[in-house]
């Protein structure tokens, strides 16, 4: 049962990358047959996994999702009876949420020719992987764009009125306010660029420490 998780994974993986590369590096990807697996621990651990996780199928949900990875694929009422569900209806809510979001997946199987289907249900981590390293990614390029846009506003501020002015403006007016002589200065725009470049700089290693996670 686990190697065939870490296939499917694999397989997972594989058609993920071959979606976001190019027909040139595709080719790369095929040839590199690596099994990829994930340390699901050390997933787990970080914040914004274990949030996000919360914020779709709430603290018992997460608690299912992490006894699937724990444990691998589990049907549905031996799952239930695990973690103390009255019966498998109650966790097939928290299962469902997780499932909308692609974090599980199941596969039913019809036993010995009875009308009903026995659900076997597993965890994606690598799901996992690419929506967290999708918010830092996405919080990086906006960051950045932010930037620029500081950067491209260089202001002065009267510090009696809170007029603002622009550089020209200010040198025009010899750095005093045109309405009430206050004294202009500048406004923190450096500071402020210091403080995204090191949420950058975070958000970077954060990235890293997530593709370490990925072997
Ligand atoms: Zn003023």
């Amino acid at each position: 049962m686990a190697a065939k998780k870490k296939l499917n994974t694999v397989k997972k993986m594989k058609k993920k990358i071959s979606k976001v590369k190019t027909k040139k590096t595709k080719k790369i990807a095929v040839k590199k047959v690596k099994k990829i697996v994930i340390d699901t621990k050390k997933l787990l651990k970080l914040d914004e996994a274990r949030k996000y996780v919360i914020d779709i199928a709430g603290e018992k949900g997460l608690e299912v999702f992490e006894f699937l990875i724990a444990n691998g694929e589990m049907e549905e009422n031996f799952l239930a009876k695990k973690l103390k569900f009255e019966k498998a209806n109650a966790i097939r809510k928290f299962l469902y949420k997780l499932y909308n979001k692609n974090l599980v997946s199941y596969r039913k199987v019809r036993k010995n020719n009875k009308a009903w289907y026995t659900y076997f249900w597993s965890a994606n981590s690598s799901k996992l992987v690419f929506i967290i390293k999708g918010m830092y990614e996405d919080e990086i390029k906006q960051t950045k764009k932010s930037m620029e846009l500081n950067k491209a506003e260089d202001f002065y501020v009267c510090d009696i009125c809170n007029r603002r002015y622009d550089v020209n403006e200010a040198l025009q007016n010899d750095f005093r306010c045109k309405n009430d002589g206050g004294v202009l200065t500048h406004l923190e725009s450096e500071r402020i660029l210091e403080d995204k470049q090191s949420r950058i700089d975070f958000l970077n290693k954060k990235l890293n420490e997530l593709k370490q996670l990925v072997k």
